[in-house]
């Protein structure tokens, strides 16, 4: 999915478009979704492709929704980000290369990683009951 920025600017919140194309953060504890414990999916905020599960979201205690692993083993991309000193691995959604957080090797068992994405970068839709 590709769009001109112009148009990314016209879909997106201000906040949306500065993380998602900007490849800004939000204050930690501000977000909407870092202490979301509901059951369900979260989805990218700008193309609506399937990111992460709340099955695999844990309380990093960072302040930013984190998660152990995408929804499925190709549901995100990576790519090297030396934007500051420490080198960070940056998450991307697939489908629109929206910029979504990074992820880290100190998460728990048994994956190791810690995917810490900006609530603006997601939307949840929750898990109806049965
Ligand atoms: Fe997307």
């Amino acid at each position: 999915m590709k769009k001109k920025e112009s148009e990314w600017n016209q879909c997106l919140t201000p906040e949306q478009y500065c993380i998602l194309r900007k490849k800004g953060t939000e204050r930690a504890f501000t977000g909407k979704y870092w202490d979301n414990k509901k059951k369900g999916e979260y989805v990218c905020a700008a193309c609506g492709h399937r990111l992460f599960l709340s099955d695999d979201k844990f309380d990093s205690g960072t302040g930013w929704p984190s998660f152990t692993k995408p929804a499925e083993s190709d549901g995100v991309k990576t790519q090297l980000d030396l934007s500051i000193i420490m080198p960070r691995k940056e998450v991307l959604c697939p489908k629109c290369g929206g910029h979504l957080g990074h992820v880290f090797s100190d998460g728990p068992k048994p994956t190791g990683k810690r995917f810490c994405i900006n609530s603006a970068a997601l939307k949840f839709k929750e898990k109806k009951k049965k």
